[in-house]
């Protein structure tokens, strides 16, 4: 097969920022573990840039949301490190479970019939503490078929914890119950932000996701967390305006004065959504403002201020989470999970 040539954008990952995440969320993490959420291809960053590095900082438990996303992780982790969040649907999921070896979380009631009848085996459980998407309800820790599981690890997930919010130690509480009222092995709550809630929160086992990545869902993990995405693009054209010349579509940019403008093949495809529009990217300390609408594989910069930069130069799009999110109201999830796969990573 013929090779393609180097593309026009690329990922920068930061695996030394990513190693120290890692590092800092589990010393916060106290006496337990952390954990890492590694569904949706590392938030985004990609499953074989970030999954060697986790592993190597010391990370051992490892959580996909899909079974369509085991193989990937399996080419970089042992099996019993790995659980699947949402559980077997049908019989199907179970019998793929068993054969992979990888843990099941246990959802519902249903699930745990189907998992019992499937075979059984060691698997998670997770308890609904008031989020209400997955997990069996406190009502339901009872039931015989949730009693006879082989509970490794007994989660539960927050819904609020990057608020100070009263539904925080609710929860804590729905949670301490359960945990009382079913067998387990070891018991996990936190979140990147519940980790920043305090040695309550903790228990045994912690599951950053965002944080690892460099989002700041608390201020208490602003000093901790380093930036681990970097997209950059390189300037494939530069073209000179005319005063009252337009960019882009609706033109919705004129023109003030003559100036000199550089196209970059970075848009929304790409996950640079519209809502950069009016934001700036960036070449050493010099900041280029984008002109016009992005579109779909370009966006269009302003070079008045920086002659020295022609065709093939790189820039950079600012992608520290927390202020980006504040520049485009887009969340720091959304920002790191909408980066597209034409990145070279
Ligand atoms: C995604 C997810 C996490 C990670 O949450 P972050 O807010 O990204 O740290 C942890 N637990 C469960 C159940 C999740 O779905």
């Amino acid at each position: 097969m013929i090779s393609p040539p180097s593309p026009t954008l690329r990922l920068d990952i930061d695996r030394g920022a990513l190693a120290h995440n890692w590092r800092a969320l589990d010393r916060l993490s106290g006496r337990a573990r952390a954990g890492a959420a590694v569904k949706a291809n590392c938030y985004g960053l990609g499953v074989d840039q970030c999954l060697p590095t986790l592993r190597e900082a010391g990370c051992r438990d490892f959580f996909v949301a899909h079974w369509s996303e085991v193989e990937p992780v399996l080419n970089h982790v042992p099996k019993d490190e790995l659980a699947v969040l949402h559980g077997p649907f049908d019989a199907s999921d179970a019998s793929y479970a068993r054969q992979t070896g990888v843990r099941p979380v246990i959802d519902s009631v249903r699930q745990a019939k189907l998992w019992q009848e499937s075979g059984g085996g060691p698997c998670h459980l997770m308890v609904d503490s008031g989020i209400n998407r997955l997990g069996i309800s406190p009502s339901e820790v009872s039931d015989i078929s949730v009693q006879q599981l082989d509970v490794q690890v007994l989660l539960s997930h927050l819904a609020c914890a990057d608020e100070d919010n009263a539904m925080n130690a609710r929860q804590l509480e729905i949670f301490r119950d359960a945990i009382q009222r079913i067998r387990h092995r070891e018991a996990s709550f936190a979140n990147s932000a519940g980790i920043a809630l305090g040695s309550d929160y903790h228990f045994d086992l912690t599951r950053p996701g965002l944080s690892l990545y460099g989002g700041v869902p608390r201020h208490e993990l602003g000093g901790e967390i380093r930036q681990v995405a970097r997209p950059q693009a390189a300037i494939i054209q530069t073209r000179q305006l005319s005063t009252g010349e337009t960019v882009g579509y609706n033109a919705t940019f004129t023109a003030p004065q003559n100036m000199r403008i550089g196209v970059i093949s970075l848009g929304y495809a790409d996950g640079i959504l519209r809502s950069w529009g009016g934001a700036a990217l960036r070449n050493g300390e010099k900041m280029l403002p984008i002109l016009g609408k992005v579109s779909m594989d370009m966006i269009v910069l302003d070079l008045s201020n920086a002659p020295e930069l022609g065709e093939g130069d790189w820039v950079e799009l600012p992608y520290h989470l927390p202020d980006a999110a504040r520049q485009t109201s887009v969340s720091q999830y959304e920002l790191l999970t909408v980066l597209g796969n034409r990145f070279q990573r």
